[in-house]
Parts: C-alpha cells; sequence; structure tokens
C-alpha cells in the first residue's frame, strides 16, 4: 500500500530530470560490442546477414509465429505487406492510430476509409467497419491500438463475408495474447515496429508476420529492390532491409523483453491502483483474457474531471513528468485527410471525444515503482489545486 499522503496540498517535489513516456530497452554495452567484433570479423553490414537471420528466427520462436520478415522500419513493413498483398481501391481503418497506418495506405496508392472506435476497448468498431464498405474496399486494416487486440473474430467475419484482406498494425503488440494465443497469427498479415520507443527495439526496424510462407516470400523480394538473381529484378521492390548493427542490437534485447514487461506490469499495477480512485480518470481496461504487451500506460480524463486533459498534461510538466496525448489529433483531422468523407467528425463520435480524452503515463521498466507512485501522487495534486 502506498504511504503517500492524499490530501496533503504541499506540491510534490518535481523530478530531477526529465521523465519521458518511454526509455528504450538497451543491453549491456559490452554484450553488444562483442556482437560488433563479430560483424567487423565477417565484414557483413547487410543483405542477408547472419545476424539478421538469427534474429528472424529468435522472433519466430519467442513470438510463436511461423513466418516473419524483418524490415527497415514498421512503416515500411506496412507499405510492404500492403504491395505484396496486390492491394488497391480502398482500406477502412482507425483514426486513433500513429500517421504510420494511414500514410503508408496513401503511399501505396490506396485510399484510407475512416471507420469509429468502439468506447471501451478503443479499436476498430465492427459495426462501423461494415457500414463503411462499398464495391470498391479490399481490406480492413486493425491497429491493436495500446496493445489492446482488435475484436479479431467479428472482423474477421466481415473479411470473409466481402472478400477483403486483413491486416492489423500490431506496432504495440509485441506479445499481446488473447486466451494464449499470439494476437498476430491472425489476418493475412500483422505488422510490428521496433524502432526505439516500442517495447523491443532495434533502434529503427520492424517485421510483417504472416501465416502464408508464400507471402513471407514475396515480402523478402519486395524489400530488397525486387532483386531475385543477379540478373531478374522480378518486382519493383524497395530498400527496406535490415542491417546487421539493427540486427545486433534486437538478438541482444530479445532475452530482456519479458522481464521488461514485468517490470513495466508492476509500474501498471500501481498506477491503475490508484488513478481509478480518483473522479474522472479511467486507466483504459484490458480486456479478459488478454495479455497485454505493456507497450503504454493509458488514461482517459474524462468530463467528470476537475481539470481537462490537456490541463493535466500541461500541469505534469513543471514537475519534468512529459506525458503525450496518443493519438491527438486524429489522423482525419489531418489537413490531408480532412476532407475525405470518412473523416468528418459526426462519422467518427467515439473517436472525436477518445482523443480528447487519452493521455500516455510514463512506462519503462527503469522508471520503477517509487517514481510511479511519485507521479501519482503529482497527478492527484493537479486534480486537486487550481493552477
Ligand atoms: C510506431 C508505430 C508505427 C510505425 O513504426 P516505425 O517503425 O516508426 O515506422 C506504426 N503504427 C503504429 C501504431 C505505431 O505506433
Amino acid at each position: 500500500m502506498s504511504t503517500h499522503s492524499t490530501t496533503s496540498r504541499v506540491a510534490p517535489r518535481p523530478f530531477e530530470h526529465p521523465v519521458y513516456v518511454t526509455r528504450p530497452l538497451l543491453p549491456d554495452l559490452q554484450v553488444y560490442t562483442a556482437a560488433l567484433q563479430g560483424i567487423w570479423q565477417r565484414q557483413w553490414l547487410t543483405n542477408k546477414g547472419q545476424l539478421h537471420d538469427a534474429l528472424e528466427r529468435g522472433l519466430c520462436d519467442h513470438l510463436r509465429v511461423s513466418h516473419l520478415s524483418l524490415v527497415g522500419s514498421g512503416t515500411a513493413g506496412l507499405m510492404l505487406a500492403f504491395r505484396a498483398l496486390e492491394l488497391s481501391g480502398e482500406a477502412i481503418t482507425t483514426p486513433l492510430t500513429s500517421p504510420a497506418t494511414v500514410n503508408a495506405l496513401t503511399w501505396c496508392g490506396l485510399t484510407p476509409v475512416f471507420a469509429d472506435i468502439d468506447p471501451l476497448e478503443l479499436t476498430l468498431d465492427p459495426d462501423a467497419v461494415e457500414r463503411a464498405i462499398t464495391p470498391r474496399t479490399r481490406a480492413i486494416v486493425g491497429v491493436h491500438i495500446y496493445g489492446i487486440p482488435c475484436r479479431i473474430g467479428p472482423l474477421q467475419a466481415i473479411a470473409d463475408r466481402h472478400a477483403l484482406r486483413v491486416v492489423y498494425d500490431a506496432a504495440h503488440a509485441f506479445g499481446t495474447e488473447i486466451d494464449g494465443e499470439p494476437v498476430l497469427t491472425w489476418g493475412d498479415a500483422s505488422i510490428l515496429s521496433f524502432h526505439a520507443t516500442k517495447l523491443f527495439n532495434t533502434a529503427e526496424g520492424g517485421a510483417v508476420v504472416t501465416p502464408d510462407p508464400d507471402l513471407k516470400r514475396r515480402i523478402d523480394l519486395y524489400k530488397t529492390l525486387g532483386i531475385q538473381d543477379e540478373i531478374t529484378v522480378a518486382v519493383p521492390g524497395i530498400n527496406a532491409r535490415m542491417n546487421e548493427l539493427e540486427a545486433a542490437l534486437g538478438l541482444a534485447n530479445l532475452p530482456l523483453v519479458e522481464g521488461e514487461r514485468r517490470a513495466r506490469g508492476e509500474i501498471a499495477h500501481v498506477y491503475c491502483g490508484r488513478l481509478s480512485a480518483l473522479a474522472g480518470v479511467e486507466c483504459v481496461a484490458v480486456p479478459t483474457g488478454v495479455r497485454h504487451s505493456q507497450h503504454y500506460f493509458m488514461v482517459r480524463v474524462t468530463g467528470a474531471s476537475p481539470v481537462s486533459r490537456d490541463d493535466l498534461y500541461e500541469r505534469l510538466k513543471p514537475f519534468n513528468v512529459f506525458a503525450r496525448r496518443y493519438f491527438y489529433p486524429l489522423c482525419s483531422d489531418f489537413s490531408f485527410y480532412r476532407d475525405c468523407p470518412s473523416a468528418d467528425p459526426r462519422n467518427l463520435p467515439v473517436a472525436t471525444r477518445v482523443a480528447q480524452e487519452v493521455l500516455s503515463l510514463p512506462l519503462y521498466g527503469a522508471l520503477g515503482t517509487t517514481a510511479a507512485h511519485r507521479i501519482c501522487d503529482m497527478i492527484e495534486y493537479v486534480l486537486r489545486t487550481d493552477p
């Protein structure tokens, strides 16, 4: 139990150094430099290197998936998947996501069509998806937002009924499981991001996961300029490879991920226990049967709170706490999507409200539960005092 007073009007002491929402997981430097020595000996920096292949195998084992292709970024992974699935026309997606999801569609010549989200789980609302289908719809692009799995069953049923592809942006879902099954096993493809801010990182990087060995082969081809052999370029591919320095970081970080997730779980437990007691603050719930990735810890600051989400966000800064409003503004509010008919806020009432409420709090193992208690003290203080 916390020994912290919940009634004191004395401002909590700010952190000495800035506390951001995340801090990259990094191995011991000696472990990484040992791997670099191998790279220097082999004189092999990229193009299907030994460490690249070892990380693909290691991730398949760790994530319990059959086929995985490492790529240069999550964004590139999305683009490669859309391209390798030969998608064109319209793709239905959520406005509450990273610009990467929607921009990757646009970059591949697809038309994003926004559908509203579920008010509790915050993932695509299957009924809204069904309503958004037109004769030009070719795919559903769901996002396991904050590590919460999409409504897999209903989305797949819609896709089956209308002969649509399903691609999941799983950038937040490294290790998310439903009833013991990795969420990555559903859909035609799932995309992971290994950017520095993600739970598992290779500084920059990502992966495409698919149950289809032929799709894995096509992704492998598309990520290396389409080069099949010395004299054959089979498809108009791009360079989206992961290099050996990134793969070495991934191999060194992989054994640390479970410990990091556990440490984050303890912090989330502190946050949830203390913050859900506050009027107007709701912790985004993990559905039953789901093992959470612990990618983000999200709260919603609702109308019942004495201060708005934006006020709380601003007033944490003097305490050296830099929360983030993921994902505000909605992608549908970007200047280049705003005029799409589906981007109208009247089409997206739930997402429009949620984007005003969500706040991501610092979550990384090295933060520790003592600092998490201090952040709760600060939030309690802000909620009960005028600026
Ligand atoms: C980070 C992120 C991406 C993009 O990944 P990069 O590796 O940065 O290209 C895609 N989708 C979501 C939801 C993300 O959070």
